[in-house]
């Protein structure tokens, strides 16, 4: 299983293990509009959308940080409207994006959030919190 770590060589730290299953597109202007860490060179502006891994549970990552807020603006429901993603076979929404993901040895970041989901197909009746850390931003090897 490959893993992702924190992309400063100083600090290399282990993030988590990558379940490929867990993998999501999520539009670029996600990346963009969350202000997340590139390390490529402005990869959003040539790619329609970015990978980020769905993380159910904030044990499942070796080592991780939470950060301030995400920005209302970011989260207001016209930006949020059109992400929408397919995971374990039902249809999620992002609702609401709460903290930013830091690097928990060097604070650099932030490299993903944590965000409520709600159930498309069965709406009202199922949302959870998850972990959406951005691949673009970590050392993925
Ligand atoms: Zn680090």
């Amino acid at each position: 299983m490959r893993k992702a770590r924190c992309s400063f060589e100083d600090c290399n730290s282990a993030i988590i293990d990558v379940n490929v299953d867990d993998v999501i597109l999520l539009p670029s202007s996600v990346l963009r509009d969350a202000k997340l860490m590139q390390l490529s060179k402005k990869p959003s502006e040539t790619q329609q959308t970015n990978e980020f891994l769905l993380v159910n549970d904030v044990w499942d990552f070796d080592n991780i940080g939470v950060s301030k807020e995400v920005p209302e603006g970011f989260t207001n429901e016209e930006n949020m409207r059109e992400v929408q993603f397919e995971h374990g076979g039902s249809f999620w929404r992002m609702d609401k994006c709460l903290k930013y993901l830091i690097c928990s040895d060097c604070d650099k970041g932030p490299i993903g959030f944590g965000c409520s989901l709600s159930n498309q197909a069965q709406r009202g009746a199922q949302n959870k919190v998850v972990y959406l850390l951005s691949l673009e931003s970590v050392k993925y090897v």
